[in-house]
């Protein structure tokens, strides 16, 4: 075994600087800031379990490669990525208001103005909203419109325990153009700056008194 130092750039095999022919065959991607390997076929789009079998067995049970085209993919891990991959449920996350990346989905999805809540399901940013801001009242549409945005997510897994960071649109604009939504007035601050959502203080006090 060939000393080898640590990286977290394997997007080409060690000591290659070419994009890796085996990959691009199968249409994998290793992501090279952030160590995870990405399925890239359209019906795909994220990170998989990059362990033991897990890359072939994804390939079969998901794409139907034949064993003939998946043959010697462990070894090739193996032998040209010894620094591995993370797991998707484990690798570290991209900053907020990230350029999407190219070869994952977005979704359309919902950030909470008052804590770092994200999800892709407005029933879900319902619940979040009224157990965790109005005291368990019913979160209407028109009580919690002030309450959360619409933004484009990404998420490294598509598994249920998937993890989301905010990304812009193509033009590089955060939040996400929604009818019948008015367009927020001042941005939020940074994601990092907005942990202070549980001072309890409801956004009815905030209004200027009459
Ligand atoms: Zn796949
Ligand atoms: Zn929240």
């Amino acid at each position: 075994m060939r000393n080898h130092v640590p990286t977290n750039s394997p997007t080409t095999p060690e000591g290659h600087k070419d994009p890796d022919p085996v990959f691009t065959y199968l249409q994998l991607y290793a992501d090279p800031t952030y160590n995870v390997l990405i399925c890239r076929r359209p019906d795909c789009r994220h990170a998989i379990s990059p362990h033991g079998a897990q890359v072939t067995a994804h390939l079969w049970n998901k794409h139907s490669i034949p064993l003939a085209e998946r043959l010697g993919l462990p070894e090739h891990i193996r032998d040209h990525y010894s620094s591995g991959f993370r797991n998707p449920t484990e690798a570290a996350l991209p900053p907020s208001s990230s350029r999407p990346h190219p070869h994952l989905l977005t979704y359309d999805g919902f950030s909470c103005r008052k804590c770092v809540f994200l999800t892709i399901s407005f029933h879900e940013l319902t619940r979040h909203i009224s157990q965790s801001h109005l005291d368990g009242q019913t979160a209407t549409r028109p009580r919690i419109g002030l309450l959360y945005d619409d933004v484009y997510l990404q998420s490294w897994g598509g598994g249920p325990n998937r993890r989301y960071w905010t990304v812009t649109d193509a033009d590089g604009k955060t939040g996400r153009l929604v009818p019948g939504r008015v367009a927020k007035q001042p941005p939020p601050p940074p994601r990092d700056a907005r942990t202070t959502c549980f001072l309890g203080v409801r956004f009815d006090k905030e209004r200027p008194k009459r």
